[in-house]
């Protein structure tokens, strides 16, 4: 069935072409020879939009849409919130973040927490906010937490630029920037994870390209699709990947065109690649993943917090066993539900001890955390095996 993206893209007659859509959805699924088909979306953002349009509801039963890492702020470790807390705490420092951070649980605190009792944290709503911060305090130490995937490295890499350019010798990030292809990759060689094809993030794919999935499926032999943020853009994806897993195709599709070109915005992965290197990165609950991560490269090393301020980050901090849910002292289960093992109505604090108002782990907390979607949004639909 041959679909017309530009249809989708001006809005017009979309529920016909939903219903269109849907009918090619469950010939495919009756197709393909399997009970059932694991699909995963790997940003928190199309969670939230296949809960809030229904979309998981309306899919024939044989598909389950499993929820993935692709929440920077989720997948962030304890120690790093930790360390985060530690520097607001020091009145020497003024620490700048996104408003996702602020209600995320340390050990003993979180960022707001902190806040209101008086340590100088300030939401901003772009990096570079934070240079005339250091600009106006030339007496403090200012930190933005660089907590992000390849769609806010960019910002940060500019802020590191900037800083060089005015000569601010009191600015620091505090590094904790991931990589989305290659923690897909990672999900795709875990033992437990069973997954056939990923629904993959657009707004990351804007940067990074469609292209730079092709390496994880070809060695995974899992397809891939990059999808929009609307619930036709999803039901398209939906019906491309069961296309590629019935006809055997360990491809990458770009169903995203409107925004997504095949090698992505050049400038931004210069400006990532000239401030920062690859390294490996702690993911909350999931461990320590090779290659994963983006520090700052030896000649942005003074603007690293992690290295300048060690001893403060790392003040009190209590030793932490690696692997799955590494550092989760709490009993927050959020690393299994990132890497879609569990759904997150099976954790026993869902909704209960864990909600929006007293969050425990970060996946209630974010606007892209999968907990929130669920307790936002309900479970009706939702295909829970309790
Ligand atoms: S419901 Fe709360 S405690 Fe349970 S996994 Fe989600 S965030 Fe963690």
């Amino acid at each position: 069935m041959d679909f017309n993206l530009e249809q989708y893209s001006k809005k017009i007659n979309k529920s016909a072409a939903a219903a269109k859509l849907l009918e090619s959805i469950t010939g495919l699924c009756e197709k393909i020879d399997k009970d059932r088909i694991n699909l995963m979306e790997v940003c928190g953002t199309h969670t939230h939009e296949i809960f809030k349009s229904g979309v998981k509801a309306i899919l024939p039963k044989k598909i389950r849409l499993r929820s993935g890492p692709g929440c920077p702020v989720c997948v962030t470790p304890d120690s790093y919130i930790d360390g985060a807390i530690n520097l607001a705490k020091d009145k020497d420092f003024i620490v700048t973040t996104f408003g996702d951070m602020l209600k995320v649980p340390g050990a003993a605190s979180s960022l707001k927490a902190e806040q209101n009792a008086g340590a100088d944290v300030r939401v901003v709503y772009s990096p570079e906010e934070t240079l005339d911060i250091a600009a106006q305090n030339p007496d403090k130490n200012i930190v933005f937490l660089s907590v992000g995937f390849e769609t806010t490295v960019p910002a940060s890499a500019f802020l590191i630029k900037a800083a060089e350019a005015r000569n601010l010798s009191n600015l620091y990030i505090y590094e904790a920037n991931k990589t989305v292809p290659e923690a897909i990759l990672a999900i795709a060689r875990h033992p437990q994870v069973k997954i056939d094809g990923f629904i993959l993030p657009g707004h990351v794919s804007v940067i990074i390209g469609a292209n730079a999935y092709k390496p994880a499926a070809a060695e995974s032999k899992i397809p891939g699709v990059v999808c929009g943020f609307e619930y036709i853009d999803i039901l398209l994806a939906i019906n491309s990947l069961l296309t590629l897993i019935y006809e055997k195709k360990a491809e990458v599709v770009n169903d995203y065109p409107r925004v997504v070109t095949a090698e992505g915005n050049r400038a931004a992965q210069n400006v990532i690649a000239e401030v920062f290197e690859t390294c490996d990165a702690e993911w909350r609950g999931i461990g320590m993943l090779a290659g994963t991560g983006l520090g700052l490269r030896k000649k942005y090393k003074k603007y690293s917090a992690a290295e300048k301020f060690a001893s403060i980050i790392q003040a009190g901090q209590p030793a932490r066993a690696g692997g799955q849910n590494a550092g989760v002292e709490s009993g927050c289960r959020c690393g299994e539900v990132l890497l879609s093992l569990i759904e997150p109505p099976e954790c026993p604090m869902f909704a209960s001890a864990c909600n929006p108002v007293n969050p425990v782990g970060p996946c209630m907390v974010s606007s892209e955390g999968v907990c929130a979607a669920y307790y936002k949004y309900g479970t009706a639909g939702a295909d829970i095996e309790l």
